[in-house]
């Protein structure tokens, strides 16, 4: 784990890329948020954040966080990105305040009554496995309709964008590719439900530019921030 001091030059050296990339593509740098990825560190990788002044930070399991939340500062926001089981779905709700991988219509319906049951209000993204990568989470492009229809009767549950994660490649092309198919399976639902969804989260400590190119406006950055994760 890294010391705050290493953390916060960590942060000035991501905040640079992120400005360089924004300028690259005449985009403002307030229009692309740094979330921060705790997961693996101890609960001190979020007060750190805190600390610096982000408002949030991202976790890919529950037990995790509802371990870490306890100790950690409450103004924090928890944002949940990695695969949720449905049988978490209750669990997923009380420890994160923002839920980035809603990946199935099934799960989505069962969200938004047990959020309406507990009356908790929820932001969430759909997770879109828009690089078509089988080791990876998130529904094919062709069910995001489906799913976003299945999340959108629920007042509960706040419909904010789409998630993506970039398979793995040395070819910077693939990832590239994957995003803009994102931004572009958000353009279409956007027309065909006549809705906003202002957010992609798209973009990691090695790919933050090009998801910046491609309209990210959510970067989830563990590893440029925290140093390598122990294996798991
Ligand atoms: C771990 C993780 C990240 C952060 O990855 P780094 O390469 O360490 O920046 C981002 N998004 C998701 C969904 C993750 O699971």
């Amino acid at each position: 784990m890294v010391t705050y001091d290493q953390f916060t030059a960590h942060c000035q050296a991501v905040l640079e890329r992120l400005a360089q990339a924004c300028q690259a593509s005449g985009r403002s740098p307030s229009s692309v948020r740094l979330l921060p990825v705790t997961k693996t560190h101890p609960f001190e990788a979020a007060e750190f954040a805190h600390r610096f002044g982000l408002g949030s930070v991202g976790e890919n399991r529950v037990q995790e966080a509802l371990l870490k939340r306890p100790q950690s500062p409450t103004a924090l926001r928890w944002e949940l990105i990695g695969h949720l089981q449905s049988n978490k779905a209750k669990q997923a709700l009380q420890a994160f305040d923002v839920l980035q991988s809603v990946d199935s219509a099934e799960l989505a319906a069962r969200l938004g009554r047990i959020a309406t049951e507990l009356g908790l209000n929820r932001e969430v993204y759909v997770q879109v496995n828009s690089g078509d990568d089988p080791a990876k989470f998130g529904c094919d492009l062709a069910e995001a309709p489906a799913v976003l229809e299945a999340l959108l009767p629920h007042r509960s549950l706040k419909v904010v964008g789409l998630m993506a994660i970039a398979p793995l490649s040395d070819d910077p092309a693939v990832a590239r590719r994957t995003f803009a198919e994102l931004r572009r399976c958000r353009d279409g639902l956007e027309t065909r439900f006549g809705i906003k969804l202002p957010e992609l989260s798209m973009g990691m400590s090695g790919d933050l530019e090009l998801a910046v190119a491609e309209g990210s406006t959510c970067v989830r950055v563990g590893s440029a921030l925290y140093g390598a994760r122990p294996a798991q």
